[in-house]
């Protein structure tokens, strides 16, 4: 008896399907603007080396550069101030066993069209368990509002008070550590809300999710293929020493 074999036959019988959760890494890709006074997050960017040609006649390659939080991709613990001492929570140091886990997925679709700026809170997460069952201890929790379908133009959802969009308060935040979530993954440009700079405390995902060890994951697609609980997310950040972060592949298998 293996597990991994049975898996494996599983895969091979088309018993499990492979859904791409990953928008395309594309130079139109919109990135989170901070305030002016701040750093800026890079864009994608690409410069073709050779493509059969005089740079190389047999050869097709690029160099590409961005930030480590361009596109869909992973925080880690020490992308925030509050993970910055905790032992082995850069992308090169992470326990992988972390990036192969299973999700629940909370669809609040429907508050999100009647307001871009919806709060999760601990009370919507209950009731979410009610319905599905309780969040089972190291599971990604992954928050679907199908904002990966906006046009680019609409992404950010930029006003003259900044962006809205989605994201948790501090009560819901608090639920996803008590139930010891691998960490929090959302199809926006952040983890917190557009607006979260006024939450208590600000930035409340990345301060205490972080805070706790636990990873983000951002700008993820096709939420809406996935079931309600167990799909198996596979989201390996890139081996970056000292990383903070990396954009990624994110894929989930599900029963076919
Ligand atoms: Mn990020």
């Amino acid at each position: 008896m293996s597990s991994v074999n049975d898996f494996g036959a599983a895969l091979m019988g088309g018993k499990v399907r492979t859904v791409d959760l990953t928008h395309p890494l594309d130079p139109d890709f919109p990135v989170i603007i901070l305030p002016e006074q701040f750093g800026q997050c890079a864009p994608f960017k690409i410069e073709e080396v050779s493509r059969y040609d005089e740079r190389g006649p047999a050869w097709y390659w690029r160099n590409f550069s961005c930030n480590e939080h361009t596109g869909t991709h992973f925080d880690a613990p020490v992308h925030w101030i509050t993970g910055k001492d905790i032992p082995n929570s850069s992308v090169d140091t992470l326990a992988v066993d972390g990036f192969v886990r299973p999700a629940c997925v909370l669809d609040f679709t429907r508050e999100v069209a009647a307001d871009p700026d919806f709060v999760l809170t601990a009370d919507h997460i209950r009731d979410w368990e009610k319905k599905n069952g309780e969040i089972p201890h190291g599971w990604w929790v992954l928050l679907r509002t199908d904002w990966s379908k906006r046009e680019w133009n609409d992404y950010l959802n930029l006003r003259e008070d900044g962006a809205h969009s989605p994201g948790p308060d501090a009560s819901a935040v608090r639920l996803m550590i008590e139930r010891d979530a691998v960490g929090f993954g959302v199809e926006t440009v952040g983890t917190d809300a557009g607006q979260a700079h006024g939450f208590e405390p600000q930035y409340p995902a990345h301060t205490l999710l972080h805070g706790a060890g636990k990873f983000g994951l951002q700008c993820l697609a096709n939420l809406d293929q996935l079931p309600a609980r167990g799909a198996l997310i596979i989201a390996p950040p890139l081996k970056i020493k000292n990383g903070s972060g990396s954009p990624l592949r994110v894929l989930a298998m599900i029963d076919a």
